[in-house]
């Protein structure tokens, strides 16, 4: 019979990876904070050409933003630790839904790499991209 949960051992290794994720985030919103040049930032990438010009201004804009994305992503953390403590983390959510659509290799369970790679996943990657395209 397949799996339909991860075993509470399995959770706890999850919560530990969960909440070092949050320490990293933390610390690095502390960076920022304490640092005008948070060239570190991989959210910044993509706004790269606004460095040319380099005045405060867009130094605290871009502060602003990368502050803001993590801090979306911390709650995103938190609120997978609240899912934890339903037992309702590693379900994809799309399997929940309608289980005959859900794309998992393990549904309806998100695969352990990809939950600690991505801890705030809520579908798998199959359901996530499907959701995507507006198949599901
Ligand atoms: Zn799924």
């Amino acid at each position: 019979m397949a799996k339909t949960a991860y075993t509470k051992t399995e959770l706890k290794k999850f919560e530990q990876n969960i909440l070092d994720k949050i320490d990293e985030v933390n610390k690095s919103i502390e960076g920022v904070r304490s640092s005008t040049r948070p060239t570190n930032s991989v959210f910044l990438e993509d706004r790269s050409e606004d460095f040319n010009e380099g005045t405060q201004a867009h130094e605290v804009e871009k502060n602003f933003l990368l502050m803001s994305r993590e801090s979306d992503y911390l709650i995103n953390l938190k609120k997978a630790l609240q899912r934890i403590k339903d037992g309702t983390y590693g379900i994809c959510e799309i399997s929940q839904k309608s289980p005959e659509k859900c794309e998992s290799p393990d549904c309806p369970l998100i695969s352990k790499e990809r939950l600690m790679e991505v801890p705030n996943a809520t579908k798998g990657v199959f359901c996530k991209e499907k959701k995507k395209l507006n198949l599901l």
